[in-house]
């Protein structure tokens, strides 16, 4: 893990509030691995004074040399409205990679994929890496879900990996009106995959790790709790563990990619938010 200074390569709006922003970065990004992030912060500000957790959206590579890497992020408050001023050239400091990624075990092969809103940034690089590594998609889904038509993102990506996605808005504008959850515990009953891996809201998390548990299902789920350090100092990110586990365990160091058995999700403390 290391601090650099990261030219923006290009900041892209995609609607309202997302963006994506393409960061320079040094060779060692290389072997990030899907799940892993990084905090980004602004040299000579102090408002906000601390860095901000971003999940690793893809790497970009030119003609076999890593460039760089992308986040794909979301406008809500001080420290974001100013990522979405940065332009090509500004600078901005980054540290990482941090945390632990997603682990795809050998012996699956099949493999559903839960994204809920944001969510899906790091879930796109884990399935760019499936795929560069010829990992066989045709009975693996993707369910994304978001409160309205916006908030689905990345669609096209996972469909040109050759993955089937399925989509549900809270206000129906687009797919199914209900929950993610509805069509992936439907998926799941029909046939239950090898591994679960989600990211999105703690509700969402939480109704996940419950369909993998009532399936014997594996999961693994990538968490977005606030973090002050991103480096296990401040303990900011404390979440509860699961039976067998201490009680609180970092989303920074143990985290954000846990298995889903080790998070006391359903009845942890206030994660249901
Ligand atoms: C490991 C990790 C990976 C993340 N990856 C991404 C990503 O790829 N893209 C992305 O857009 N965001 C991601 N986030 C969330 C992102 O860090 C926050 O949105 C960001 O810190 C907000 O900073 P801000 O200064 O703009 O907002 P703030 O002014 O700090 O907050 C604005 C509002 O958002 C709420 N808020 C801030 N952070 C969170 C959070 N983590 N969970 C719930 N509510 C929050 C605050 O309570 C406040 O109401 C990630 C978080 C973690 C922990």
């Amino acid at each position: 893990m290391f601090q650099h200074q990261a030219q923006v390569l290009w900041n892209q709006n995609l609607s309202t509030d997302y963006y994506r922003i393409g960061l320079s970065c040094p060779a060692h990004y290389a072997v990030a691995k899907p799940g892993q992030f990084i905090m980004l912060g602004f040299s000579g500000q102090t408002d906000p004074l601390l860095r901000r957790p971003f999940s690793i959206h893809r790497l970009i590579v030119s003609k076999d040399k890593l460039e760089g890497f992308e986040l794909l992020y979301k406008v809500v408050g001080k420290a974001t409205a100013i990522m979405a001023r940065q332009r090509p050239g500004d600078r901005v400091e980054v540290l990482g990679p941090l945390g632990t990624g997603f682990i795809i075990p050998r012996t699956a092969r099949v493999v559903h994929v839960v994204a809920g809103g944001i969510g899906v940034a790091p879930l796109v690089f884990l399935a760019i890496q499936l795929h560069a590594k010829n990992f066989d998609f045709s009975n693996c889904r993707v369910f994304i879900g978001g409160r309205t038509r916006e908030d689905l993102l990345c669609l096209d990506e996972f469909v040109r990996l050759g993955l089937r996605v399925e989509t549900t808005t809270d206000d129906g504008s687009a797919g199914d009106q209900c929950l993610v959850t509805h069509p992936l515990e439907a998926a799941v009953d029909r046939h239950p995959p090898d591994l679960i891996v989600a990211c999105g809201p703690m509700a969402m998390l939480a109704c996940v790790t419950g369909i993998a548990e009532k399936y014997h299902v594996p999961c693994q789920v990538s968490i977005e709790t606030m973090m002050g350090c991103g480096m296990g100092a401040c303990l900011g990110c404390a979440v509860e563990g699961g039976a067998g586990q201490d009680r609180y365990l970092h989303a920074c160091l143990d985290g954000p990619v846990f298995d889903a058995a080790d998070l006391n999700l359903v009845t942890g403390n206030g994660i249901i938010t």
